[in-house]
């Protein structure tokens, strides 16, 4: 597995806010190779892991998990921000590193049982993925892991990650 497209991310200071380091993978997606790398890399875990769908996690987590949802042969399903789902929605509230949010998905996504792979970008204190994890548990489906490009250690996002299936990051800093 090639990891060379590590070197496309950039490292913008304080952004969103003063203090805070931040990934930016948008030089990755624009560079074909480097978007094809990492998106194989994100795949190679799950090949054979029986995954039906992905769920991606507004914004960034769209990008990655549609591309891995054709990757994988799987469909997509999208947890959003508020207000942005047109039909009936279940919502969960969560603490970000910069803030706080809510995540909706359709009470209709997934029928229960299916085998879906959570997906965002980047894991830093993981309230963003354990919602998104509550939210595929609410509507009974089967979690089968969850996969982010990038995981901030010393955030320890991954203490909060309580399910049995795996966490698998594809780059740690
Ligand atoms: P958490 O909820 O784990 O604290 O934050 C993760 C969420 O915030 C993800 O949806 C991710 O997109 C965003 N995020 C936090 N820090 C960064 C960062 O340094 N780079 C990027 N690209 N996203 C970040």
């Amino acid at each position: 597995m090639t990891t060379a497209f590590s070197r496309l991310i950039r490292d913008v200071p304080d952004f969103p806010r003063p203090g805070i380091l931040f990934k930016d993978i948008t030089p990755v997606l624009a560079d074909a190779s480097g978007f094809a790398e990492a998106i194989s890399a994100m795949a190679e875990p799950w090949r054979h892991a029986g995954v039906e769908r992905v769920a991606g996690i507004e914004a960034r987590g769209f990008i990655l998990g549609a591309a891995l949802a054709r990757e994988l042969d799987a469909g997509f399903v999208p947890i959003r921000k508020p207000g942005k789902l047109p039909a009936e929605t279940f919502a969960a509230d969560y603490g970000l590193e910069y803030g706080s949010d809510r995540l909706e998905i359709h009470t209709d996504a997934f029928q229960p049982g299916s085998r879906v792979l959570v997906v965002d970008d980047v894991l830093a204190t993981g309230g963003t993925l354990v919602a998104a994890l509550g939210l595929v548990e609410r509507l009974q489906a089967q979690v089968v892991g969850a996969a982010v490009l990038i995981e901030l250690t010393a955030l320890q996002g991954r203490a909060r990650w309580t399910a049995a299936a795996p966490l698998r990051a594809t780059l740690r800093y």
